[in-house]
């Protein structure tokens, strides 16, 4: 039986509102005085479009309009910049407009001042054998994720599913996701500008024989050289690396998912630009018209609703990137049951 997944479009800012108040008609009913998580990614100090602070706002209304208690989270990221410890992370959150006074809840870094706090379990997937999660994962039962639809520098497509395995996860788990990443230096391109030494976090990145070197066993595989790199002399194999790359995160998804009783994904398909909120610049083009909002209590019906939506007249994410290695993950979600392909659309 298809999942549902309700949709409704938007034509100019002024009607994100009036969209989202639709969407959130369908919210589902959390217990009185039950906690609910929001997870959000506020975007590193350069991007400007990710998701309102005013649109989380509203979602944090609703929840306490059905009394129960909201709170917002994100998690450290692995790269350079000011995500990477809870404090810098939490400041810049509150500079962008996500402070408590401004949504109406507290918001909170799950792992930690710097992303070592969690639990681990043991899991049999075919990838991932142990995971690192925050500790409330798996003590509140009620999970929102808002998710601003972009491209991605290694998947391609980033939405619900990356938002979920990868931003619900521990710095460990971020890079047992990464490690199937191991770009390698085209040395013939190579001008040795240094911009992927100086972004590299860990330092794997050094000058050899007058060209950049990269020490695959130092390497996280965060993708952040690939990115700086103008000359185009930072490789990766989309085929093999990024593909299971793009599993791993759906089985993080999964352990991560099942862990919660009730679940709403929120998907906002508007401001869509090439890279994703992490890496954007200030003046990041979009790369395709705004779509609307879409939601479901099911992470792959939303997922594939949305892509299916903005892929109507040809693949807007292989288009801006090098490959649509997302469409292999999501059916490898359907394949260890993340959730459901086939979905019904409601239009609101
Ligand atoms: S960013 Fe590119 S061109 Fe510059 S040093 Fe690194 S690999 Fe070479
Ligand atoms: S070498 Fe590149 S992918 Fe590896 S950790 Fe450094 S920046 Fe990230």
């Amino acid at each position: 039986m298809p999942s549902e997944v309700y949709f409704k479009s938007v034509s100019d800012e002024a009607s994100r509102n009036i969209a989202l108040s639709k969407i959130l008609e369908r919210l589902p009913v959390f217990q009185k005085n039950s906690i609910v998580a929001i997870k959000i990614t506020v975007g590193d100090e350069n991007s400007r479009l990710h998701i309102n602070p005013k649109l989380v706002a509203m979602v944090v209304e609703k929840v306490k309009s059905q009394s129960a208690k909201p709170f917002i989270f994100d998690t450290n990221v692995i790269y350079k910049g000011k995500r990477m410890n809870a404090v810098d992370h939490l400041n810049l959150a509150y500079e962008k407009g996500f402070s408590p006074k401004d949504i109406g809840a507290p918001f909170i870094i799950a792992d930690g001042l710097s992303g070592l706090d969690g639990r681990e379990f043991q899991v049999d997937y075919k990838h991932i054998k142990k995971v690192k999660i925050p500790s409330f994962v798996g003590v509140v039962d009620n999970l929102i994720v808002l998710s601003h639809i972009t491209g991605h520098i290694l998947s391609s497509y980033a939405g619900a599913i990356k938002n979920v395995g990868m931003g619900m996860s521990c710095r460990s788990g971020k890079q047992i996701q990464h490690s199937s990443v191991k770009p390698k230096i085209i040395s013939k391109k190579c001008v040795m500008c240094g911009a992927c030494i100086n972004i590299c976090p860990v330092n794997a990145i050094s000058q050899k024989e007058e060209k950049a070197f990269i020490d695959s066993k130092v390497c996280v595989g965060c993708g952040e050289c690939l990115c700086a790199c103008l000359y185009d002399a930072v490789a990766v194999n989309w085929k093999e690396d990024i593909d299971v790359f793009c599993e791993r995160m759906a089985e993080y998804a999964f352990v991560i998912l099942s862990k919660f009783k009730n679940k709403f994904f929120i998907n906002f398909a508007f401001d869509i630009t090439k890279e994703c909120d992490c890496i954007a610049t200030a003046n990041e083009p979009k790369i395709c018209q705004d779509l609307g909002i879409l939601a479901s209590g099911d992470i792959l019906a939303v997922e594939k609703a949305t892509v299916d939506l903005l892929n109507k007249n040809e693949d807007i994410f292989l288009k801006a990137q090098k490959s649509n290695s997302y469409l292999g993950q999501l059916n490898y979600a359907g394949k260890i049951s993340l959730g459901n392909l086939e979905y019904e659309l409601i239009q609101l």
